[in-house]
């Protein structure tokens, strides 16, 4: 009797969980038994492995086998745990060596014939693997590439099973590096040079971009809303590399990555329809299966909610937690998982019902119930966050022609506004103006006197309140950035109250 160990890795939420697969092999009637909430995929694994090994050069223990994956607390799907099982189940009949199968961390979904299949969220069990010394990583060859991307970390590609059978018997050492660098999936997007004629909406982009802001677009069907809001990862700085890290692994984990796919470093831009599922939008899922939702894939990035207000009730209203707290929490019977999702919010929406309402809305066929209504929808849950509200009309015939600046020179000063940001916020946990809470900025970072009296006047009279206020400073801090002031004039100020838009909240 003989029990044999060896590392993998589960995928729950964005994170991987360290998995260890251990197989006792005894004897007894010949049989398979795998323990340890394990679903039917894994459960299907005990034929894939058998299958496998068979086609290999080792042989299948002609006695009773036990594997336990632990811990056993921990739900496990999927079948990247074929790879280990078939190592633990061979190193406890003694066909590798124990020792060798015990130093590795092996992730792989094996075909009838002993290949070895790429699996989902390799770049995230390569972070869990990343810092325990002594340990390899040995992954598909087709998920190579993607382990590669995370520094620091001893990997190797396998082909198939007998190639893992060699590696860990000493014959042979895994694909190393793979030689071609990975291109970035999103290196070029849409410019924001084709946006013609909308100086107004553009200039609103960039300050959204700078600062960090949430943004809504308010405008007839045809106005250029969505072209904007695509156009807007590409004026937000770079990832860095944890960052880029991170986002990579969660695309990884949803299945979005193509083999050759490098880090992503353009902030995502995610666009769900408004008839997407409550899951699909926010995530969720059950039994450990757990889906990342659009919020999660927008985390670092951007995500447009277009026709906001045809979204359901519920999901707009489950959307304030992860824009308060940059996370979202799944909760169901067997497990608990917080995912990230730290995204900037772009809303569009028509102006009412029949989408003629805006201006003097003369030709809008609307009803004022109707007109509420519809706003409504939005305003309730997410106005409190969103510091931009901009009117978006389609461009006057004769402006089309105007050459608007293309997105790497605007990206150029949102970068800027950025550095004069991070330097002031230094030592917050504050990283944009967005982030900073009104009674912070009124107490401690005042704007100009001037500036200053105009916005108490306009909260005196009734104009604004105390927190469209906040909102409007927040904003007017951000234009300061972008124009290089050391702090908010009454010039800025009062674009500031411009952008928050007509509506009162
Ligand atoms: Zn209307």
């Amino acid at each position: 009797m003989m029990v044999a160990r060896t590392g993998s890795a589960v995928i729950v939420g964005v994170r991987a969980r360290p998995v260890t697969v251990e197989a006792d092999v005894s004897s007894g009637l010949p049989g398979m038994t795998v323990v340890g909430l394990a679903d039917a995929a894994i459960n299907e694994a005990r034929d894939r492995v058998r299958a496998a090994v068979q086609h290999s050069c080792a042989e299948w223990p002609r006695t009773r086998i036990t594997v336990a994956l632990l811990p056993s607390s921990l739900p496990k799907r999927g079948s990247a745990l074929d790879a280990a099982i078939a190592v633990a189940v061979l190193a406890a009949g003694r066909q590798v060596p124990s020792e060798a199968a015990a130093r590795v961390c092996v992730l792989g979904e094996l075909g009838l014939d002993g290949r070895l299949h790429a699996v989902p969220g390799v770049i995230a069990a390569a972070l869990a693997v990343r810092g325990r010394s002594g340990l390899r990583l040995l992954v598909p060859e087709a998920n190579l590439g993607e382990a590669m991307l995370v520094p620091d970390l001893d990997a190797g590609g396998v082909r198939d099973l007998d190639h893992l059978i060699a590696i860990l018997r000493g014959d042979a050492a895994p694909t190393d590096a793979s030689p071609q660098p990975l291109a970035d999936p999103l290196t070029s997007g849409p410019d924001l040079a084709d946006v013609r004629g909308q100086v107004e909406a553009r200039s609103a982009l960039e300050v959204a971009a700078a600062g960090g802001h949430h943004l809504s677009l308010i405008g007839e069907p045809g106005a250029g809303k969505s072209m904007l809001a695509t156009r807007l990862p590409g004026l937000l700085p770079p990832l860095g590399d944890e960052a880029a890290l991170e986002v990579t692994a969660i695309r990884s984990i949803a299945g979005q990555l193509a083999p050759g796919d490098g880090l992503w470093r353009r902030p995502p831009f995610v666009a769900p329809h408004h008839t997407a599922s409550s899951v699909a939008i926010i995530g969720g899922g059950q039994a450990g299966r757990v889906t990342v939702g659009a919020i999660t894939l927008a985390h670092r990035g951007v995500l447009f909610l277009d026709e906001a207000p045809e979204f359901a009730r519920s999901v707009l209203e489950a959307m304030r937690q992860p824009l308060e707290e940059g996370e979202v929490r799944v909760a169901r019977a067997d497990l608990s998982v917080t995912l990230p999702a730290r995204f900037q919010l772009v809303l569009a929406a028509n102006p009412c019902p029949c989408g003629r309402g805006l201006g003097d809305g003369a030709d809008c066929s609307c009803s004022s119930v109707q007109r509420r209504r519809y706003s409504a929808r939005i305003s309730g849950p997410l106005a409190d966050r969103i510091d931009l509200r901009l009117q978006v009309r389609r461009p006057a015939a004769g402006a089309l022609g105007d050459d608007g600046e293309s997105t790497a020179v605007v990206a150029e000063r949102v970068r800027q506004a950025r550095e004069r940001m991070r330097a002031r916020w230094h030592g917050t946990a504050w990283q944009v103006n967005a982030d900073v809470p009104g009674p912070a900025l009124r107490r401690d970072w005042p704007a100009e006197e001037r500036a200053t009296s105009i916005l108490s006047r306009a909260v005196a009279r009734g104009a604004l309140t105390l927190r469209g206020a906040d909102r409007v400073l927040r904003v007017a801090w951000t234009l300061a950035d972008l124009a290089d002031r050391v702090r908010p004039g009454s010039d800025d100020i009062a674009r500031a109250i411009a952008l928050r838009g007509p509506e009162a909240a």
